[in-house]
């Protein structure tokens, strides 16, 4: 009875925590500008299939693909084995849905397959990352944190397969002995290899079989609230995130509303000229981005894909495009750390643009789109930069020489070069 209202207390309190800390970064999230990626509801349905189920994009690199996709299905369907140890330890019961006999048996037998391949996967993975170092998996801002984090979730992930795998073995082993308790139930074709390993006592086995659940289960819940605060995140947000995917082509740059509405007034005076307060051109700081650049910036998994692929970067510039994911996403916790404490946004002198982003990265940029296409849950790092350069150069006329040499050519002779417009044909004299 005990062990059962312990278990209550941790499963209210660990879906409590859960929520309050997705409430807040959903409301970090509507802190963006407001952008209609609502239209066209059947191709949106169509990309999240295909990119967030079906890791489409994954498989341009084949072999870590697959083993991704055995952590992502096997972590996904062993989680069904949650609901009967939810069960199990509301009601003090043992393996409850073992009524359902030989499906009952498949079931496990497949948990135990696939409880293997993710363990399996999750060594790799942790082996690529800090035996092998491979290069996009260890460049400069995944120091610290970044690193730890991943490493923490993969050491967890092998610690609750393993955890699973052994708890299986002493129920075997348990219901080999004909203890009442652990009737028959189950198929075990990992576990029954690790029973020889195990005591011969029952207590032991008792032991041994309460602890592995226990530490799964609360192993799960505080995976649970670990997402919140991790990279880990993508699991939950690369669906809605792929769903609300920017549907033009990835070439085309979108006006920019505030400046259409001039424009449109210095074309034709009879029309009324925009009133209130002049909106900011661009974005300075992580709120002039717009929803979905946020919903972006807390989906991204740090894989670097993005950054492997980045010319820039290749060529030794200081860009990363995810570093530029990851500023984005620290910025904004930060903002919404500073409203949780005063109850609005008061100014902390710090903003996107220089205190996260210098400007050499944004001009090192060279709006390839190759971190967009590269990316496996849609994210889109340019259109961030894009923002940011538009504030340098629309609010505070600061652009490379380089830029400002064309905009004075754009200005005085209609195109970027440095001829004036009646010379433009006399190539055609030579
Ligand atoms: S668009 Fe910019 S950030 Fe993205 S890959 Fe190209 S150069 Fe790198
Ligand atoms: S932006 Fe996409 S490709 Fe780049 S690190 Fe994040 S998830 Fe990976």
């Amino acid at each position: 009875m005990i062990g059962q209202l312990i278990f209550g207390v941790l499963l209210i309190a660990s879906l409590l925590l859960f929520f309050i800390n997705a409430k807040k970064i959903y409301r970090n999230i509507k802190l963006g500008k407001a952008v209609n990626r609502f239209d066209r509801p059947s191709e949106r349905i169509k990309t999240m299939l295909l990119v967030a189920f079906g890791q489409k994009k994954m498989f341009k690199r084949p072999i870590p693909a697959l083993l991704h996709l055995f952590v992502y299905v096997g972590f996904c369907i062993i989680n069904i084995e949650m609901l009967e140890i939810v069960t199990d330890g509301l009601f003090g019961t043992h393996r409850v849905f073992s009524f359902m006999g030989g499906f009952y048996d498949f079931l496990i037998y497949s948990f135990e397959i696939l409880a293997f391949l993710v363990l399996t996967g999750c060594v790799i993975f942790f082996i690529r990352r800090n035996v092998l170092k491979l290069k996009r998996l260890n460049q400069a801002e995944l120091n610290n944190w970044p690193k730890t984090d991943a490493n923490l979730i993969l050491i967890a992930e092998i610690l609750l397969m393993s955890a699973f795998l052994l708890m299986n073995a002493a129920d075997a082993k348990l219901q080999s002995l004909g203890d009442p308790h652990y009737h028959i139930a189950g198929a075990f074709p990992i576990s029954s290899y690790l029973m020889g390993i195990l005591p011969d006592t029952a207590s032991s086995l008792v032991l041994i079989e309460r602890f592995c659940w226990w530490f799964h289960i609360i192993g799960v819940f505080a995976f649970l609230n670990y997402l919140v605060v991790s990279k880990h995140l993508h699991i939950l947000l690369a669906f809605p995130n792929t769903y609300f995917t920017r549907l033009e082509p990835k070439g085309k740059f979108d006006n920019m509303p505030a400046v259409t509405a001039e424009v449109k007034v210095m074309l034709d005076p009879s029309l009324p000229p925009p009133t209130g307060e002049p909106s900011r051109f661009g974005v300075k700081d992580a709120l002039d981005l717009t929803w979905k650049n946020l919903l972006d910036a807390y989906t991204c998994t740090e894989c670097g894909r993005c950054t492997s692929a980045c010319p820039a970067n290749i060529t030794g510039k200081l860009l990363s495009p995810r570093k530029i994911m990851m500023d984005t996403r620290d910025r904004i916790s930060e903002i919404g750390k500073n409203i949780d404490k005063n109850g609005s946004f008061q100014d902390d002198g710090k903003s996107l643009l220089d205190t996260y982003i210098t400007r050499e990265e944004i001009w090192a940029c060279t709006s390839c789109n190759a971190c967009v296409e590269q990316c496996p849950v849609n994210i889109n790092p340019l259109e961030i930069i894009i923002g940011l350069r538009q504030y340098a150069v629309m609010e505070e006329s600061q652009a490379p020489s380089s830029i400002n040499n064309m905009f004075s050519n754009l200005e005085n002779n209609g195109a970027p070069w440095k001829y004036a417009q009646a010379d433009r044909a006399n190539w055609t004299q030579q």
